[in-house]
């Protein structure tokens, strides 16, 4: 088994929201709940906000021994844009349905302004 198997099944088996994509696990920091980053291919962690660290075996003692981290782990919910577009997309196709072309102009309006932060947001 690979670091990176054993990983995402810990964050799948604890009911912990993450999202991956290769090599960085994004998941809740168990100490402040905001966006910590691990690399799958040695399982060490980083929170961007507070700088609290590990590894995966510090994960797994603090779901063992840690009341407090194990609840944030658990409950805390990440930004995940990808899940936030298809939400946001699926929404407005169900409004354009109903309501028709003034929502249309209003959903390419939302994609325009999209792109718009994808393109700027990408490395030169
Ligand atoms: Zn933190």
């Amino acid at each position: 088994m690979n670091a990176e198997y054993v990983a995402l099944s810990f964050f799948k088996s604890h009911s912990i929201h993450y999202h991956f994509k290769r090599p960085i696990i994004t998941f809740p920091c168990p100490s402040c709940c905001q966006e910590a980053k691990m690399d799958v291919k040695n399982t060490v962690w980083a929170c961007v906000e507070c700088g609290d660290q590990g590894t995966l075996y510090t994960l797994i003692q603090l779901m063992e021994q840690d009341n407090v981290s194990k609840r944030i782990l658990q409950n805390s919910k990440i930004y995940n844009p990808k899940e936030e577009i298809v939400l946001i997309r699926s929404r407005f196709e169900h409004l354009i349905s109903k309501h028709g072309s003034s929502v249309e102009k209003l959903y390419k309006k939302v994609n325009q302004l999209i792109e718009y932060y994808q393109i700027e947001r990408r490395p030169h």
